[in-house]
């Protein structure tokens, strides 16, 4: 009798597990969320913005970028497909603070051509942080502000809101994610708000093609210098080259540094006439590759925090 006992209950747990790992299999394979609805269909105007959404909404959106990796969004070009996803999109992310300004304001006609709205279905990321000016226009403010990494926080806040709002049946799954998200980049951030001052104050000084370290420099405590001051401008214009000479000489400059979407070409005659070598490249308005350092958010700004203390140090 207990030797029969045993074998039904046996069978029990083996047909138990066996429904159990069916269904999990199925759950595992579906394309929409735990619902059955439609995954949400989410823009960015950029891959440091995508890579933001991804960590939030992971396997439960579906997310396209228009600016390619290694390309410069503030003069940009919507090409077809880019039109066709936008019109398409649940949300659209934009970084906002005068960003994708360039070219008469290529992402404010998209969005008309597109038949979306400011504040329905087009939100800016920037929503929230504190913004600086240009030095030169102080009309304007400056659109770099994710470089410093408690605005990439408040980004991801922003985005997380957002989410949470188009999609309320998946709201702790994104708030949960957005959670492990923000503690990652608050240790960076923590980590990186004393890592300069081992470095003398007049060797403090990072020299970049663009102006984009405004943000980043008030948090980390390093002075920028500059060639021109946003991409938007002429670049490496005769009167920029001398300026820019200029204020090196007054500092201990050890090394200069190029960033991945803008063309090394001044830079390079920078360090010809000062004889500065180049340290490395660092990353601004565009994530690496995918597959090499500097493909994610949280990674380029490990990237960009080592390398310049390493190339201001020695
Ligand atoms: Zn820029």
């Amino acid at each position: 009798m207990k030797k029969i006992i045993a074998a039904v209950a046996a069978a029990i747990v083996i047909i138990g597990g066996v429904f159990l790992f069916i269904n999990q299999r199925g759950s595992h394979k579906s394309t929409s969320n735990e619902n059955g609805d439609k995954r949400l269909s989410v823009v960015t105007t950029n891959s440091i913005l995508e890579n933001m959404v991804e960590n939030i909404g992971k396997d439960r959106i579906n997310v396209y970028s228009m600016v390619k990796r290694g390309t410069d969004p503030h003069e940009y070009e919507p090409r077809p497909e880019d039109i066709s996803k936008t019109t398409n999109a649940d949300v659209v992310f934009y970084n906002g603070l005068n960003l994708e300004t360039g070219g008469n304001g290529w992402f404010k006609e998209l969005v008309n051509t597109a038949h979306k709205k400011f504040g329905k279905q087009v939100f800016a990321a920037s929503e929230g942080v504190k913004p600086l000016h240009l030095t030169t226009n102080k009309n304007e403010v400056d659109p770099h502000a994710w470089l410093d990494l408690s605005n990439g926080i408040q980004y991801v806040k922003t985005m997380t809101k957002v989410l949470k709002e188009k999609d309320p049946k998946n709201a702790s799954y994104f708030q949960k994610n957005a959670d492990a998200y923000i503690a990652k980049l608050s240790k960076l951030n923590q980590d990186a708000k004393s890592k300069f001052l081992d470095i003398p104050a007049k060797q403090r000084v990072l020299v970049t093609s663009e102006g984009a370290f405004k943000y980043f420099s008030k948090a980390y405590h390093v002075k920028p210098v500059y060639i021109w001051e946003i991409n938007t401008e002429s670049q490496g214009t005769p009167e920029q080259m001398k300026r820019v000479l200029a204020a090196i000489s007054k500092y201990d400059v050890k090394h200069l540094f190029v960033e991945s979407s803008v063309s090394p070409k001044s830079m390079d005659k920078v360090s010809s006439e000062t004889g500065i070598k180049i340290y490395s490249k660092i990353f601004t308005d565009s994530l690496a590759k995918k597959g090499t350092p500097g493909d994610t958010y949280y990674s380029m700004m490990k990237w960009n925090l080592d390398k310049i203390h390493d190339g201001l140090a020695k």
